[in-house]
């Protein structure tokens, strides 16, 4: 802003050098100078009078005639030379607010080059430090969001922080609880082996015989011990299947053989309860890529809860061909049921629908989650339909063996059957 009005005071020297005396046509060029320049805010030029200096021509008409001594006006004047000055004001144009000027003072000079008045220019710098004002206001504010963002970041990161402690933790204490589970599962099966052991003696009369009433009280301990003992197993299970440390062995299985072998071992549950068993199996069953024990595992627990939960009716196993490469097997029965809203969480451990028809009857609630899992790492998948007051079906599927994808192993020397009986 100092060049340019540098500039242009020497351009309006220029342009008047050779009317510098005529008064009029320095107005009138000085008019047509500040009409271009906005930031012009003052525009005198001056002429000495001994040792003051009087206006001769002016933006504002109310400053002509009047005189001045100023300082820079008489330095300008004798050193023939520009004088710039950096100055501030409470302006007239600024509404209060403080302005800042380049005051330009240099003397004009005729055609000859001698001095002949002086000219006297504020040129604003209102524009640019409206634009500072403006800069630094939205800096301000950036700076502000910044800031908050930054706060926010360490607050969340502090959070995230804790999270991982927390989540680090939960993860310690989590296995402590599953080999806590485990330990405690393999600790219990010993005395619980020991205690059935004992009472089945007792009540086959191995230490003399037993009156009514032990024997009532030796049977209600040992359906007891019984219900510890499927428990402590269903534990042990899902320790095992949670720690990966369950140990599942494909081969080629004869299914039919399977089917039929459970057939006899259910056959005097079934009785018990006053049900009908029937078997629906096509005729020339294909082997199943499978691991024995667990397969019979999962028929088992189905076959089960379909006695446990069926008043009356009958319970009936179908193995069909459902593709070129499964067999579905599914247990239906004529039971309680269930409606939507029970079967949603039916495959989370834990889980027992609670209602009037449930009440009474004992279980884990573990053992369609160890039935899933147990199928899903045989290869296959589990669903179910149910009816409340019709009935269920489980029906899930597995592979059936093929020669040229399913490679036959090693038998592993341990692994000790854990089935779920009940
Ligand atoms: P539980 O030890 O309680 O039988 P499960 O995991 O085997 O545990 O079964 C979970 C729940 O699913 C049971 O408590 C029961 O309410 C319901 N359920 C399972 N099978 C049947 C069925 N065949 N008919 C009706 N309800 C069943």
């Amino acid at each position: 802003m100092q060049r340019q009005a540098l500039l242009l005071g020497q351009l309006f020297n220029a342009s008047v050098f050779e009317d510098i005396s005529d008064v009029d046509y320095l107005q009138e060029k000085l008019d047509s100078v500040a009409q271009a320049n906005t930031d012009l805010r003052t525009f005198d030029i001056l002429v000495p009078q001994g040792d003051d200096f009087k206006v001769v021509a002016s933006l504002e008409p109310g400053f002509i005639d009047r005189t001045t001594g100023d300082l820079n006006y008489v330095i300008a004047w004798h050193r023939e030379e520009a004088v710039a000055t950096l100055v501030s004001d409470i302006g007239r144009e600024s509404g209060g607010d403080s302005e800042r000027f380049w005051e330009i003072a240099m003397p004009l000079t005729n055609v000859q080059g001698e001095k002949e008045a002086l000219l006297s220019i504020r040129m604003s710098l209102a524009v640019m430090d409206d634009l500072a004002k403006d800069t630094l206001t939205k800096s301000y504010i950036i700076l502000s969001i910044t800031v908050l963002i930054v706060i926010l970041l360490l607050a969340l990161n502090t959070r995230l922080f804790e999270h991982a402690i927390l989540f680090r933790r939960l993860k310690e204490v989590d296995k402590m609880k599953d080999e806590f589970i485990s330990i405690a599962s393999h600790e219990l099966r010993t005395p619980i082996t020991t205690i059935k052991g004992f009472l089945s003696m007792s009540l086959e009369g191995d230490y003399g015989e037993l009156s009514e009433g032990s024997k009532k009280g030796f049977k209600i301990m040992e359906a007891s011990v019984n219900r510890l003992g499927h428990l402590v197993e269903d534990l042990l299970n899902v320790s095992r299947i949670e720690q990966n440390r369950l140990i599942v062995k494909k081969e080629p299985v004869d299914l039919k053989a399977v089917l039929d072998s459970l057939m006899l071992e259910f056959e005097l549950r079934v009785k018990a309860k006053n049900l009908a068993l029937k078997l629906s199996a096509d005729k020339d069953l294909p082997q199943v890529w499978a691991d024995e024990d667990k397969l019979k595992q999962v028929i088992i627990n189905l076959l089960g809860n379909s006695i446990k939960y069926t008043k009356q009716g009958e319970i009936e196993l179908i193995a069909k061909k459902t593709d070129e490469k499964l067999i579905t097997i599914t247990i239906k029965d004529s039971g309680i049921g269930m409606d939507a809203s029970e079967r949603e969480k039916l495959f989370e451990k834990f889980y027992r629908v609670q209602g009037e028809e449930t009440r009474g009857i004992i279980g884990t609630g573990l053992g369609l989650w160890i039935t899933k899992q147990l199928v899903e790492l045989m290869g296959g998948t589990i669903s179910v339909d149910s009816i409340k007051h019709v009935g269920s079906q489980f029906y899930f599927t597995i592979p059936i063996y093929n020669k040229e994808t399913h490679k036959i192993e090693e038998k592993p020397q341990t692994e000790k059957r854990n089935q779920k009986t009940a």
